[in-house]
Order: C-alpha cells, then sequence, then structure tokens
C-alpha cells in the first residue's frame, strides 16, 4: 500500500467548508479501495501557519491575501519528514495539502487554470502536492460564507446563507473530490488526458461538474502499472 499524507493548510476555514472536506477526503479513500487501487490517504493533522507569513498580492482577481507557494511547501515538507521520522519504514513519501486560498508565489500569480490544478514538487525524494479549494468555489457559495462570516449580518440574511450553502457544498465537495483524485493521479506518473477523466482538466466549473468522476480506462490501466512497478522497484 502507498501511503500519501493528507493536510489542510488553513486559519480560516468555516465549520462547513472543514465538513464537506473531510467527507471528501473519506470518498477519495472509498473510492480508492472500491477501485482496488492500493492507494490511502492517512489524514496528518491541521497545519496552521503564523499570520506573519501571510502576503498580499496584486492579481487579476483583485488584492488577495494568501501564503506564498514556497512556504507552503517548506512546512508540508518538513512536516511530512517528522512523520516519517517517528514512524520508520512506512511506505509515505508524499504530502497531500488542500489551501483554502488561491496557489501563487510572491512573483508569479497563477491563472484559473492553474489554481485547479494544483501544485507539485519534489524534494530529495519526497513529493508535495498542493490543491486550493479556492477554484471550486462558486460565486454564491462564496458570498454565503462571507454573510456568514459577518457579525452584523440579520437572521433573516444569516438563514439565506444558510439555505444557499446547503445547495452548493455537495456540488462542491464532488469538485474537490475530483481536484483530489487528479493530483493522487499526477503523484503516480498520470498526465492530462482527453477523455471524459479527472485527468481531463477543465477550463471552467463547469466543464468540471460535468467530468466523469474517476479515471478512464487508460488511466486506470496506467496507474496500475505505475504502481506495480513503484512497489518493484522497492524490492
Ligand atoms: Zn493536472
Ligand atoms: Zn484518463
Amino acid at each position: 500500500m502507498e501511503y500519501i499524507g493528507f493536510t489542510y493548510v488553513s486559519n480560516f476555514v468555516s465549520e462547513r467548508v472543514e465538513e464537506a472536506l473531510f467527507e471528501a477526503y473519506n470518498d477519495v479513500n472509498r473510492l480508492l479501495e472500491e477501485w482496488r487501487l492500493p492507494i490511502r490517504l492517512v489524514y496528518l493533522d491541521k497545519l496552521i501557519l503564523e499570520p506573519g507569513y501571510l502576503i498580499t498580492l496584486e492579481t487579476p482577481e483583485g488584492k488577495v491575501r494568501l501564503f506564498p507557494l514556497d512556504v507552503l511547501v517548506d512546512f508540508m515538507d518538513y512536516r511530512l519528514k517528522v512523520e516519517l521520522e517517528k514512524n520508520d519504514g512506512l511506505n509515505m513519501n508524499k504530502i497531500f495539502g488542500i489551501t483554502s486560498f488561491p496557489l501563487a508565489s510572491r512573483d508569479k500569480y497563477f491563472g484559473f487554470y492553474e489554481k485547479f490544478l494544483g501544485f507539485q514538487t519534489e524534494r530529495l525524494g519526497r513529493r508535495v502536492m498542493l490543491l486550493s479549494m479556492r477554484p471550486f468555489e462558486s460565486d454564491s457559495m462564496r458570498m454565503a460564507l462571507k454573510i456568514l462570516d459577518n457579525p452584523l449580518a440579520d437572521d433573516d440574511l444569516r438563514s439565506l446563507a444558510e439555505r444557499v450553502l446547503s445547495r452548493e457544498l455537495p456540488a462542491f465537495k464532488t469538485r474537490l473530490i475530483k481536484g483530489m483524485l487528479h493530483e493522487i493521479g499526477h503523484s503516480f506518473g498520470l498526465e492530462h488526458c482527453p477523455n471524459d477523466c479527472v485527468m481531463n482538466p477543465p477550463q471552467t466549473l463547469e466543464e468540471w461538474d460535468s467530468r466523469f468522476l474517476g479515471y478512464c480506462d487508460s488511466c486506470r490501466r496506467k496507474l496500475e502499472r505505475n504502481l506495480l512497478a513503484d512497489t518493484k522497484g522497492k524490492d
């Protein structure tokens, strides 16, 4: 079995979104088991970064507050290293983090396309994967979260926002699951694919919603082959 450490990086996620995040985590593991793929996510814990690392970036979407990508990668790689030192012999050389803010570095702002796809890098044989949940939030979901976060919002407005959120969260969760499967696929050597498949990156949210929730036959075979080659390499 190949284990992937799972964490989420945030200082400001609403309880409802956090719930959806853990449902997505469970669903991904359930799907991997159903598909008989020997990969599992292992929840490590929430990663909290000091607010001092926060930067404000001018972007095409206006000013955005976020943690720089290089800082995130450092923290996650360190977290994985600590875990590996605790559990000697654990087959886990990958860590997956979900962030509630857009992915960007100090000098480069990723566009919508890249944000969807997340970011991966390798350090001394350890792979760090990051996925932002931001592109999976619809405008109405974002609006509802803003209202619920505002102490001045009155009860009528809050109950409206609650209803909107209940309607939007299931779709958000499914988008997130597809995004997680996409990144997991990359981490085991899959490339982008033109089929109805999670490895086919979307241009829009609608396109992502209509995408099949799973790997196409060709990606699945490739994934199985790569996993087998991985295991053999370790013998
Ligand atoms: Zn991709
Ligand atoms: Zn495919």
